[in-house]
């Protein structure tokens, strides 16, 4: 189907969908600033791409059953291969767009690897703080459904702006959704 999303979807983006689904259209079909990686490795089982005692950095995978692709910043050697997404924002807590986006690491390394991967970490760096979050069926039932509502954007299609529009004065693609502007010109949210 015309301008509709065929590839892998990498994880990255489910954070930018939670974040704003009009951001994600940008950065997929307008010629932004995005944050894509290239792949750099495929498949990988058991494989490490660089070791440091109990700690992998860097693994890049893709599952074509599941969809999607992506760089996990750091595997924790417990049981199992734990999944750690590193937040070098200064914030003070995590989302929900946080946990969907480690489960979504977590259901891609248990495609790879064959082994449940029932936890993983969300680090913040502005308090070194750690948090367990459980990897339960709900929560990729929900990233599951949030990767279809990524794959069924279309090109002729463009997500209505945030409702909270605060969110947009760091926005890197703002100029070219214009929120105010759309907003005054009628489109709603
Ligand atoms: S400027 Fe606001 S509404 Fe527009 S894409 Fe960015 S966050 Fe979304």
């Amino acid at each position: 189907m015309v301008g509709k999303i065929n590839k892998l979807i990498n994880i990255s983006e489910i954070n930018q969908y939670l974040y704003c689904s009009r951001r994600l259209y940008y950065l997929k079909f307008y010629d932004t600033c995005g944050n894509n990686y290239e792949l750099k490795e495929g498949k990988l089982k058991h494989k490490r791409s660089s070791t440091r005692g109990k700690w992998v950095k860097n693994i890049y995978l893709e599952s074509k059953s599941l969809g999607i692709k992506g760089k996990i910043d750091v595997l924790e050697e417990e049981d199992f291969p734990v999944p750690i997404e590193r937040k070098r924002a200064e914030k003070a807590s995590y989302y929900k767009n946080d946990e969907y986006q480690l489960a979504a690491y977590g259901m891609l390394l248990e495609d790879n690897i064959e082994e449940r991967i029932p936890y993983g970490y969300i680090y913040l760096y502005s308090d070194d703080s750690r948090y367990k979050i459980n990897i339960d069926e709900d929560l990729k039932n929900k990233v599951n459904h949030i990767i279809k509502e990524i794959r069924n954007m279309r090109i002729d299609n463009i997500p209505y702006y945030v409702s909270n529009l605060n969110k947009c004065k760091k926005c890197s693609t703002r100029k070219y959704c214009m929120p105010k502007e759309s907003k005054i010109l009628g489109e709603k949210s």
